[in-house]
């Protein structure tokens, strides 16, 4: 097999063909500023709002709570850093404390820890040995707090798979007065979200990983929040999130979007027996593996593995030789395996944590692909374990 076999969609996803015919009228012929009053940049205008209505209807919001950023980095740090920064401006310079999980994203993990240097307080929810939040535990923590400003939990783990709690989460954060933001980078455009039921407040998502472009994404923040600006500058995006918009990039966001949910139900069922049939073929097949995150509450395309006595990095490098794109969970720095924070958080050992490797399905995987990796996946741990 000499085609590349690319099982690594949690990291980036191939911008679909529909969605890359869908933005090229707007990079040369549509090219106005959606800011300027002529007829020309209405065009932009006008696609960029229906783009607007589109990604609201997904969610079950309003036009007017969707804003357009540069993707799920930006749009967790403009959660996070403006909600701590707007209850210290109406408590007087008191500083709130934000609620969120050892087991998110670095997005909300390196912003809590610059908010926390500058002296917000930062509070880490217990979650169980498949990475879910414990919710009596979260009751519990938010009970303690005087000054919570926000619950931050995401939606559902890159690493590992596992979907969180969010419609109790969401009735906690509601019964608790607190704000409620979900980082929905890897659920969103692969399960269906109701921002309503779930009483999510703000939500954060990237196009890159539901067949959208890189560069873009946005954050939907419920109408009755008063979040303030994070960039300034122009009054794009009603003043709130200022700079000239990515025109093509929302365009084709706006069509993945559109395409991601009429082709969930029917790709998730797709990826799940793929998924289903190479993490049986592991499991069963190779000896001292286990497999990370919750088996009922995942992601349909997530397979994540470790396997005791190899590293993760040197296993992906050897499966790239074989034409195979996975994600090992461990970082080499400084010529020493870092144990990845989501591993160490659900409680794998160190031995353990540094075999950690992971698949993550597309819809256009076949299984005779899936045949090929459980083959190589065998060879490489064979060959690295000495056997
Ligand atoms: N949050 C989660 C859960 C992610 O998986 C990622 C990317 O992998 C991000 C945030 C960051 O998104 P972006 O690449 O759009 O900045």
């Amino acid at each position: 097999m000499s085609k590349m076999i690319y099982l690594d969609h949690a990291a980036t996803t191939r911008t679909l063909p529909e969605v890359t015919k869908a933005m090229e009228p707007y990079l040369d012929i549509y090219y106005g500023n959606p800011s300027t009053i002529y007829e020309f940049g209405e065009k932009s205008r006008d696609a960029i709002e229906h783009v607007r209505e589109t990604i609201a209807r997904t969610i079950h919001a309003r036009p007017e709570e969707i804003f357009f950023t540069s993707g799920g980095t930006e749009s967790d740090n403009w959660a996070l850093k403006e909600a701590a920064s707007y209850y210290e401006r109406i408590h007087e310079g008191e500083k709130g404390c934000i609620l969120t999980t050892p087991v998110e994203h670095h997005a909300i993990l390196n912003s809590c820890q610059e908010l926390e240097e500058m002296h917000c307080g930062i509070t880490f929810l217990k979650v169980d040995e498949s990475g879910r939040v414990i919710l009596r535990e979260a009751e519990n923590a938010i009970a303690e707090q005087e000054n919570a400003c926000l619950l931050s939990v995401m939606y559902a783990n890159n690493e590992i798979g596992t979907i969180e709690p969010i419609d109790d989460l969401g009735r906690l954060a509601k019964k608790s007065g607190l704000i409620f933001h979900t980082d929905a980078v890897q659920a969103y455009g692969h399960l269906p979200i109701h921002v309503g039921r779930d009483h999510i407040d703000m939500l954060s998502a990237s196009a890159h990983k539901f067949g959208g472009p890189k560069g873009v994404g946005f954050l939907y923040i419920r109408s009755n929040i008063n979040l303030p600006a994070f960039i300034h500058g122009g009054a794009q995006e009603s003043n709130r999130r200022a700079g000239t918009e990515n025109v093509p990039g929302i365009v084709g966001m706006g069509k993945a979007a559109e395409l991601a949910h009429r082709r969930m139900r029917m790709e998730n069922h797709k990826v799940r027996y793929l998924r289903d049939y190479l993490a049986h073929r592991i499991l069963q097949e190779i000896p001292d593996v286990i497999m990370t995150g919750n088996r009922k509450f995942r992601l349909s395309n997530n397979a994540s593995f470790c396997f005791k006595g190899i590293t993760g990095e040197a296993a992906a490098i050897l499966l790239d030789t074989q034409g195979i794109c996975v994600s090992s969970g461990s970082a080499c720095s400084t010529g020493s395996y870092e144990d990845s924070h989501v591993l160490s958080a659900i409680g794998v050992e160190s031995e353990w944590a540094q075999g950690a490797v992971r698949f993550t399905l597309g819809a256009e995987n076949t299984k005779e692909e899936m045949d090929y990796v459980a083959e190589k996946v065998k060879m490489v741990v064979a060959d690295m374990r000495g056997n």
